[in-house]
């Protein structure tokens, strides 16, 4: 037996990791790439973090946090039996993947979206096809109608943000009654009201519906994130994850969450002032000749009449702005641009007025 036939190397489950946007140290700049909230968490958070003493931190935290599954329960107006709670929506959607995609039949999700799934999906060994968007980015809903191991999209869609109607969400669950349908809701606080799919909870016994407070509640740094379901879902999601790792939700997570979910006016407040942002960086991006999807979410989705989004995205950067530029098939030439406060969306606009002149 040869050395390599031998060799440990060969046991290893090997992965393509996800590659996370760039957190970058050092000088100041202007970082629209990673869909952060630019105000902060609710003061409450923070009085909420200082209020832990070494008492909270010498015990092992509630594995059940139960303080912040009934603040979760309470803000969405469902028991807590219908909430499990984990570190970021990425903790609860790498659960879900593992519990509820387990037939070996291929789950279904969008060509375009969120490029965590595809990564899961090899980590567990299940097996996946991606179905094209039309050519407006929406989702193409009879593409879902075949028998499958599972669906997962978000809603609105990641890097797009373009939103999916719930008649055509209902339609998709009508035709995937026997398997588990996941909708990521990270954005949809950014939607308008009523978008979300949780008022088809009641109906679908098989819909799980994952959101997260990094974005809506500014709680990126604290790893918060839940998922909503019928209670029988939420009772299978727990005995994956006691068998995994019982203390997920550390105790600082915990308080901060809650305060979190408590500040509802605090939540309003800077979801307004971020979507009023949004919509007149729409109009202005528009001006200066760019394609600018109807996102309904925190980023803006966007693509130059005649400057290469690559070129575009390294003029950026060497002025310390950071967007994200995703090197992949049909999205090449596109640049996802998180919304920042009014003073860093004109510093970008300014920008790119003047590096557009002429162009
Ligand atoms: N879903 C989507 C669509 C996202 O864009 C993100 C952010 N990268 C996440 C889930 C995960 O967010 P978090 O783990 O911070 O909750």
């Amino acid at each position: 037996m040869s050395l390599a036939e031998s060799s440990w190397e060969n046991n290893v489950r090997r992965v393509i990791p996800y590659t996370p946007g760039e957190q970058p140290k050092g000088k100041p700049v202007i970082k629209l790439n990673t869909n952060e909230n630019p105000y902060p968490p609710s003061p409450r958070v923070l009085e909420a973090i200082a209020s832990l003493d070494g008492e909270s931190l010498r015990r092992y935290p509630d594995p059940t946090a139960e303080d912040l599954v009934r603040s979760i329960a309470k803000e969405c107006g469902l028991d807590p039996g219908s909430v499990f709670p984990g570190v970021g929506s990425d903790d609860v959607l790498a659960m879900s993947f593992l519990t509820f995609f387990a037939s070996g039949r291929p789950i279904l999700f969008p060509d375009i979206t969120y490029s965590f799934y595809d990564v899961w999906a090899d980590l567990f060994r299940i097996p996946y096809e991606q179905k094209k968007l039309d050519p407006e980015f929406r989702i193409i809903p009879r593409d879902y109608f075949p028998e499958n191991g599972g669906i997962v999209f978000p809603n609105p869609n990641a890097p797009t943000g373009v939103l999916l109607p719930l008649e055509t969400i209902r339609q998709i669950l009508e035709r995937n009654r026997d398997v588990v349908v996941i909708i990521d809701e990270a954005y949809i606080d950014f939607a308008p009201a009523g978008s979300s799919a949780q008022s088809l909870l009641p109906e679908f016994e098989n819909l799980l519906l994952v959101r997260t407070l990094s974005k809506s509640r500014a709680l990126a740094g604290m790893r918060v994130g839940y998922a909503l379901g019928a209670p029988k879902l939420i009772r299978y999601l727990n005995d994956a994850k006691y068998a995994f790792n019982s203390y997920t939700m550390n105790a600082a997570a915990i308080r901060a969450g809650r305060a979190a979910m408590e500040d509802g006016e605090w939540f309003r407040e800077t979801i307004g002032k971020i979507v009023k942002t949004r919509e007149a960086s729409k109009e202005r991006m528009r001006e200066l000749g760019f394609r600018v999807l109807d996102s309904q979410s925190n980023f803006l989705f966007v693509t130059h009449r005649s400057v290469p989004a690559r070129e575009l995205f390294q003029a950026l950067r060497q002025n310390q702005i950071i967007v994200r530029y995703f090197d992949r098939p049909r999205i090449d030439n596109y640049l996802r641009i998180t919304v920042g406060t009014d003073e860093e969306m004109d510093a970008l606009i300014r920008f790119l007025t003047d590096y557009l002149k002429d162009r």
